[in-house]
This record gives structure tokens, C-alpha cells and sequence, in this order.
């Protein structure tokens, strides 16, 4: 979509295509030179990996326009780990962190012009993805893979100013199992989430809580976002041991609490029992596209816990505007996480 047609204030978390893509193919052991090309679509073959078994992974990070009109990313050198991490397990080859880096800013750049104003609140979004797109009939490792990365302008996550989301903790589904790929941002995780998505969305819910696979006590995770708690004045969030995403909205977070709030921080088994006791005071989630998002009431049947009459907690409060402030340049950023593009 040409970007003169676009109208930045009123943007939400849909697909817009921008100008341009960059590609890079692993043929023969090796990646090819990555270019960046007019987005558009490819040919396949119905033989793919990723289209029979699922062999993708992908990444979501942000590039945001400063009121300096700066262009910054947040961290993107984890998001580069975290990619490797993710090919690792869905034994995919795995792209240089640097290279990647690199080439996320190469994207950032030919699509600067997609990048929605500062006073607009929007972000371009930004999605690595790597496809095995060789063709394989026995569920084996594709031979060939596709390294692509796009980019979405999309507006702000809270056009309405910020409020808190209902959510419900689901005894029905799970999300991942100890020793499967819960940790991987792969394709595979994510399709089984849109059936638990649906049905309490229908129930007005924003979404589910997801708990442990094996005891269905423990929390793990709210959609695709991590979640926290302040217990005790202590703030909490599940261990990343395997069955969550290790987020890296989650790890500034538990870094910033304990560095500019002085919180004591605790990863740790969170039964949602807990949530249900006067000691929990504040709970929220967290990710690229949630930012940090307060949680208003949680429901488990026939029983709800409504925090703060609804409202966002101060602490939320105080760590949704440290976190924005630095990410958008407004806050001295000591611990080095934000990159400006030249
Ligand atoms: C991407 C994602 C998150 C958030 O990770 P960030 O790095 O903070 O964006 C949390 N949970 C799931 C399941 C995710 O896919």
C-alpha cells in the first residue's frame, strides 16, 4: 500500500503491506547474499516442510519514530538470539545474530516512510520469519530453507489510553508441555491457540491464562504474553523453564523493577490460587505487542478476583512509563537497550 494512502492515527494490528521485503535462501549448506526486494508473494512447493509439519519460526519487534524523529529498536541483538534458539529446536539453520540485526535495520530503512509519527502512539512492526520450504515427504528437516523479514505499520496498543484487560484461566486447554517447544516462537505453537481464543473472546474475555500441563495449577502464560504478579509487594513471573516464551519484554521488565523500583523480583512456580488471595495485589502481562498491558479481573469459573476496582495498578502505572520512556528516548537509558538507526 503506497504509504500516502495510509492514515497513521487510525491504525490497528492489521496486515497493511509495506514496500519492501528482505530475503535470504538456504541452499547447499549456506545463505545466500540477503537482498531486499519488493514485497510480494513466492512460489512454494505443496511439498514444503513448513506447509506438511509446520517447520517455521519467527520473531515481533518494534521500530519506533522518537519526538527527537529518531528511529530506534528495542534490544534487537535478543531477538537474534532468541531466533537461534528457536531454530535449534525446530532443527532449522541458524542465521548470524549480527547478520540479523543488520538486516532488520536494512528493512527498517527502506520502509522508513512507513513508520507512523511519534504523536500517533503506532509503531512499524516487524517480522522475521524462516520457512523450511524444501519439499520432504517423511517428517524429516526441510533442505531448504527461506529467511524473510516484513514490516506492518500498527497503531498504538491502547488507542483509548491505558486500561486494563479481563481475562479468564482456562482447566480445559494448555499451551505447552515440559520438553516440547513452549520456549520456541515456532508456527506450531500458535494455530493451537486461536480455538481458546475464540471461545472466551465469545464470553468477553480478552483472553485466556494458560496454566501448567501437568498439575493445572501453575501459571505459564496469558496468549502470547508473559505474565507477572505483585504478591506481597514482591514482583512475580513464571520461570522461563522451558514451557514459556522467555520474553524480552518480560526480562527489561524484571530488570527495571528491581534496578528503578526497588522491587524484590521472584521467578517462580505462581499458583492462580494465589491470585485469588488479598496478598496479589497488581497483575499484568507483557510482550513487543502488549508492551505492558494491567489485568482487571481474572475469572476460573464460577470464581472472579476484580484487582484494583478494575483499574491499572500504580506499579503497572510506574513500570508502563519507565519501560515507554525508554524505548521511545524520553528516559536516560542506562542499561544500553535501544538502538538508533544512523
Ligand atoms: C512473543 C511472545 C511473548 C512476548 O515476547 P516479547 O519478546 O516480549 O515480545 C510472550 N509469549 C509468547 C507466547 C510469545 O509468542
Amino acid at each position: 500500500m503506497d504509504s500516502k494512502e495510509i492514515d497513521f492515527y487510525s491504525l490497528g494490528f492489521n496486515f497493511i503491506e509495506t514496500k519492501t521485503m528482505f530475503v535470504t535462501d538456504y541452499k547447499d549448506g549456506k545463505w545466500t547474499e540477503g537482498k531486499l526486494v519488493p514485497f510480494g508473494p513466492f512460489e512454494i512447493s505443496p511439498g514444503a516442510c513448513v506447509l506438511n509439519y509446520g517447520q517455521g519460526i519467527f520473531e515481533g519487534m518494534k521500530a519506533l519514530r522518537a519526538k527527537t524523529g529518531q528511529i530506534t529498536l528495542f534490544r534487537p541483538e535478543e531477538n537474534g538470539k532468541r531466533f537461534k534458539d528457536s531454530a535449534e529446536r525446530m532443527l532449522m539453520p541458524t542465521y548470524d545474530e549480527n547478520k540479523f540485526v543488520q538486516a532488520v535495520k536494512k528493512v527498517v530503512k527502506a520502509n522508513e516512510e512507513y513508520i507512523p509519527p511519534y504523536d500517533s502512539g503506532g509503531a512499524l512492526y516487524i517480522r522475521p520469519l524462516m520457512i523450511g520450504n524444501g519439499p520432504i515427504l517423511g517428517v524429516a528437516p526441510a533442505n531448504e530453507y527461506k529467511f524473510i523479514i516484513f514490516t506492518v505499520p500498527v497503531g498504538p496498543y491502547f488507542p483509548e489510553g491505558f486500561k486494563a484487560i479481563d481475562l479468564e484461566i482456562s482447566k480445559k486447554y494448555t499451551r505447552a508441555a515440559p520438553g516440547g517447544t513452549g520456549f520456541a516462537k515456532t508456527c506450531c505453537n500458535y494455530a493451537p491457540t486461536m480455538k481458546p481464543a475464540k471461545e472466551t473472546k465469545a464470553k468477553g474475555f480478552a483472553q485466556v491464562i494458560y496454566l501448567d500441563a501437568v498439575e493445572r495449577e501453575y501459571i505459564d502464560e496469558v496468549g502470547t504474553a508473559n505474565f507477572f504478579a505483585i504478591i506481597n509487594g514482591k514482583l512475580a513471573s513464571p520461570k522461563a523453564a522451558g514451557t514459556i516464551l522467555p520474553g524480552i519484554t518480560r526480562k527489561s521488565v524484571l530488570e527495571i523493577a528491581e534496578k528503578k523500583l526497588n522491587l524484590t523480583v521472584e521467578e517462580r512456580d505462581i499458583s492462580y490460587k494465589e491470585l485469588f488471595e488479598e496478598s496479589c495485589t497488581e497483575v499484568f502481562c507483557t510482550g513487543t505487542a502488549a508492551v505492558i498491558t494491567p489485568i482487571g479481573s481474572v475469572v476460573l469459573e464460577d470464581k472472579k478476583r476484580v484487582f484494583n476496582n478494575g483499574e491499572p495498578g500504580k506499579l503497572t502505572k510506574k513500570l508502563y512509563d519507565l519501560l515507554t520512556g525508554i524505548q521511545r528516548l524520553e528516559i536516560e537509558d542506562e542499561f544500553g537497550w535501544v538502538t538508533v538507526l544512523e
